[in-house]
């Protein structure tokens, strides 16, 4: 039996701490807030995506693989080693073991009650049932590595265990506990942390006020230095000067890194694939506007044309079939620039932190510090919306919990 201290209780915290408890050792967590699983009420907007029928490495990114394909691969097989291990499967089998009930839609699971907390409150009954030490408000501003193995200190309290994971989080929603503190400790320890950068977020464009709050269904794609690199589907949301929705925040995690690097980005919006809009286009006795109101929100349609001094009152009997193409040109390829992004208060993941090439992904131990162990955000690795990022700290933690 070891002793065992996990920081932070979110989900990688608490799934490490059961598991390593069913494998006979005696565990602590040591966590900043006054409760367990702050973070999980408010995802998947308060009903917790917490898995996805579909679980690969490639819905997941690091800051290796921003850079080149070799590294995409890296990033992809470490994924897959941690899935290998504990799959999406297995972890609907252990939440289902411990009598919580859950729903499927097109993919993505949820708990039964449409409620995170029953989810939250799964993970904690059974860290209490076990009677798992959690020891709150506890902020942890010290690790150091000694003969018998760390010390962990918030400068009032000290604690002394075999082994330790760090399942702290990584800088997403810092009102929830996870404001990135850790990396530094994971530092003076010898580790590499890429800097931290909010993912899964708004972008920030020029647009017209006449927008504000639109929610238009479309093929969102992002170009980076005039090429196209990935495309979604789904609904754009204008919002505060803002690009929002699923798409881009799914868009945001090529984004960002590449506004980072000072690369040109821009989001283009086709609302004609999947519409009718070619053949509105040719019925006779209406009007531009009237085609183009039937398939685009007619804010999107005033603001383009206007934009490109068409007169909406244009009488399709007198457009030929190189003006009709225009029209199709135009709402294929409605196009911003990105000027920035939202912060870490309104991002749901993080890309940084440690660096996976000193991780094992068999065990989740440190190749650096023997006895280190990490699981969930805290890991340079994010996955997409859709249950991926619960998944991870999940997989990550039974990984960790095992073999600690
Ligand atoms: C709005 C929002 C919606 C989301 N929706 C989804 C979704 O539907 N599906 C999905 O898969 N993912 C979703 N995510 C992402 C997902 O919630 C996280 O990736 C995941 O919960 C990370 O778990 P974790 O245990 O690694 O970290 P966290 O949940 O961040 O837990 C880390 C814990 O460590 C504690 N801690 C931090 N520093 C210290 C310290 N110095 N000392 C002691 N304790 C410390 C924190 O207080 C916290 O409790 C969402 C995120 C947000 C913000």
């Amino acid at each position: 039996m070891s002793n065992i201290i996990i920081i932070g209780g979110g989900v990688a915290g608490m799934i490490a701490a059961i598991t390593a408890a069913n494998k006979g050792n005696k565990v602590t967590i040591l966590e900043k807030n006054n409760e367990l699983g702050k973070k999980i009420l408010i995802t998947g907007n308060g009903r917790c995506n917490f898995t996805n029928e579909y679980m690969k490495g490639d819905c997941y990114s690091s800051s290796l693989s921003c850079d080149d394909e070799t590294n995409t691969n890296i990033t992809q097989e470490f994924a897959d080693v941690v899935f290998d291990r504990f799959s999406n499967k297995d972890f609907i089998k252990v939440l289902s073991d411990l009598g919580m009930s859950y729903y499927v839609r097109e993919g993505y699971y949820y708990p039964k009650t449409d409620e995170a907390r029953t989810f939250r409150d799964t993970l904690v009954s059974e860290v209490n049932r076990l009677g798992i030490e959690v020891v709150y408000n506890f902020n942890l501003r010290s690790i150091d590595r000694n003969e018998d193995g760390f010390t962990l200190s918030n400068k009032e309290q000290e604690y002394q265990c075999d082994k330790v994971i760090i399942a702290a989080g990584g800088n997403a929603a810092p009102k929830t506990g996870s404001s990135g503190d850790c990396y530094y400790y994971l530092e003076k320890l010898g580790h590499n942390i890429f800097k931290a950068k909010p993912v899964l977020t708004n972008l920030k464009a020029d647009y017209p006020d006449d927008l504000q709050g639109v929610n238009a269904l479309a093929n969102i794609s992002i170009r980076i230095n005039n090429t196209t690199h990935n495309t979604e589907k789904g609904f754009i949301k204008y919002y505060k000067g803002m690009l929002s929705g699923i798409p881009i925040y799914q868009l945001s995690m090529d984004a960002i890194p590449a506004i980072e690097q000072g690369n040109k980005v821009e989001i283009v919006a086709d609302f004609v694939t999947d519409s009718n809009i070619e053949i509105a286009l040719k019925l006779q006795g209406t009007t531009l506007r009237e085609a183009l109101y039937k398939s685009i929100n007619p804010k999107i349609v005033d603001v383009v044309l206007k934009g490109n001094n068409i007169d909406p009152d244009t009488s399709i009997d007198n457009m030929n079939s190189s003006d009709q193409e225009h029209i199709i040109e135009l709402f294929s390829n409605v196009n911003y620039e990105i000027i920035g992004f939202s912060g870490f208060e309104n991002a749901q993941a993080t890309l940084g932190g440690v660096d996976i090439r000193e991780i094992n992904p068999q065990t989740m131990e440190s190749k650096i510090c023997k006895g280190l162990y990490f699981a969930g955000e805290i890991i340079d690795i994010v996955g997409r919306c859709g249950g991926y990022n619960i998944q991870w700290a999940a997989s990550t933690g039974t990984i960790a919990g095992i073999n600690v």
